[in-house]
């Protein structure tokens, strides 16, 4: 009888050891894979378009393409305007699909003066500029907790690769009163809130109280999220407009340009990503 029992056991044991080796293996043989959100169809259409092996999946009602963009294994989607749909795309994307990485790329509100249409902001830092109190005397941004710091940070790793990839990413010209000119990319701070800015009164403020060079509505919830599961994350924002008054016109002129550099050069950070590192 205990011969039996003893043998049992160790049976057990085995198919333990089996399930568990069979489980880690799979997680081992798993490629890495670069999640990649923006918050319109138009930020998404060129990537969409590029990416090969195209499997689509819907979860929770929003699409997920996933397949190979410039060599590296990708999952695409677009999650909506605003923080709450970044955030809730974000949490979907790192559950279902646990990402190496998130790069968001979309299009921005240039606050940076040294910034026009088709310039690129890489996001170093990025905080939510509507989160906060609001007293007698004004506003005053808060950390959305304890244990939450203002700024997010983005991997250095990231921001040098995005760097190097912009030198091959071959992105439209910025159209300037001069004639054009090659377009800039610089490191710089992105502040989030759900609101679309076309104040010039707002982007002082914007730019006094958190230093910012580019407004926009997802970048800093999407860092937030990562940042609590510990994801590496990147936001790429290629300016559409100044964030002033002719915001709303210069938005819907270079909408598809900015969204096209932003694009381009994520794909070239993917094929930057897909070698060995
Ligand atoms: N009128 C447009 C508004 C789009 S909102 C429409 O209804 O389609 C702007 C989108 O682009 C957001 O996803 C945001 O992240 C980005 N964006 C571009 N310029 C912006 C600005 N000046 N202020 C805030 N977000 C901006």
């Amino acid at each position: 009888m205990t011969i039996m029992k003893n043998k049992i056991k160790k049976l057990i044991i085995l198919i333990v050891i089996v399930v568990a080796a069979s489980g880690f293996s799979d997680e081992a043989k798993r490629e890495p894979v670069t999640g990649i959100l923006a918050a319109m169809p138009v930020e998404i259409q060129m990537l969409e378009s590029q990416l090969k092996e195209k499997k689509t999946e819907k979860i929770l009602g929003i699409e997920f393409h996933s397949g190979v963009l410039n060599g590296r294994n990708v999952v695409l989607a677009v999650g909506g305007m605003g923080k709450v749909n970044a955030a809730m795309t974000s949490t979907l994307l790192i559950d279902h699909f646990r990402p190496s990485e998130i790069v968001f790329s979309g299009v921005a509100g240039g606050l940076n003066p040294d910034l026009g249409p088709g310039d690129i902001v890489l996001g170093e830092k990025t905080a939510q500029h509507d989160y906060g109190e609001i007293t007698a005397l004004g506003f005053t941004p808060q950390p959305t907790g304890k244990d939450i710091p203002l700024f997010m940070n983005a991997p250095e790793r990231l921001i040098a690769l995005a760097e190097a990839a912009a030198k091959d990413a071959a992105m439209e010209k910025v159209p300037t009163t001069q004639g054009e000119r090659l377009p800039r990319i610089i490191r710089g701070v992105i502040v989030t809130g759900d609101v679309f800015v076309a104040s010039s009164i707002k982007t002082a403020e914007l730019r006094k109280m958190f230093n910012a060079d580019a407004v926009e509505m997802e970048g800093a919830a999407v860092a937030q999220v990562c940042w609590k599961q510990k994801v590496p994350c990147l936001i790429i924002r290629c300016i559409c407009d100044k964030a002033d008054a002719s915001a709303n016109a210069d938005f819907e002129l270079f909408l598809k340009s900015a969204a096209t550099n932003s694009s381009k050069l994520t794909m070239s950070l993917m094929k930057l990503l897909a070698k060995p590192q």
